[in-house]
């Protein structure tokens, strides 16, 4: 499968807001946004021309995709699955990033940033109701259970939420046994439990050009 292998830090300071794609590092001083905010490259610090509203729609729908780790093919697929779904298209959209299986790992902090939580996820050490599941876009239901798998339940990662549990930033439909490393599903995401600004509406108008 295709990969993002260039500096993840590149891709804030090109979106110009922190997607918090390191875990620990993006709270602390070391992070690159919080350094130097410009966009990369030779000329990111000259004084930028005023973008279309094609440039304006097409960076925020690179935002979500890059904040997610949502190749292009499969966030389109998500637009289409949103777009035939009830409800308002943008949140629809959000609603099924925040669903997949990687995402909802790292919600319920077995993983610092969203690309550890997709490799624990890929790597086998995830159940949901009780069977493995290794594959990240797996989207979530209310009412699954998503557990760490009995023999990785030692792994050093997992040892501080066992033993301090979660940090309080748990959103409101997920509910977490830290002890036991199981989380459940009890809700469907809802648009403010989103923690980064993004203006989905630019998210369809791009699509629907
Ligand atoms: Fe983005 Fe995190 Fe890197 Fe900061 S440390 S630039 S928030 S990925």
């Amino acid at each position: 499968m295709a990969r993002y292998t260039d500096s993840v830090c590149r891709q804030c300071r090109r979106e110009g807001c922190k997607l918090f794609l390191k875990g620990e590092r993006c709270y602390s001083a070391k992070c690159a946004f919080t350094k130097r905010a410009t966009p990369p490259g030779q000329h990111g610090q000259a004084r930028q021309r005023k973008q279309s509203n094609y440039g304006i729609q097409l960076r925020e729908k690179q935002k979500v995709r890059r904040m997610y780790g949502v190749l292009e093919s499969q966030f389109r697929k998500y637009y289409e699955m949103a777009s035939n779904m009830h409800g308002v298209t943008g949140d629809n959209l959000l609603g099924l990033c925040e669903r997949r299986l990687d995402n909802v790992c790292y919600r319920l902090a077995f993983g610092a940033s969203r690309a550890q939580a997709r490799q624990l996820v890929a790597h086998g050490h995830i159940t949901v109701d009780g069977k493995k599941v290794d594959i990240p876009s797996y989207i979530v239901k209310p009412g699954q259970v998503i557990s760490v798998r009995n023999s990785s339940r030692d792994m050093e990662c997992f040892k501080a939420l066992r033993e301090q549990g979660a940090d309080g930033k748990m959103p409101k439909w997920l509910t977490l046994d830290a002890e036991n490393l199981k989380g459940t599903v009890v809700a469907m995401p809802q648009r403010d439990d989103i923690d980064v600004i993004i203006e989905e509406h630019l998210i369809v108008e791009f699509y629907s050009r």
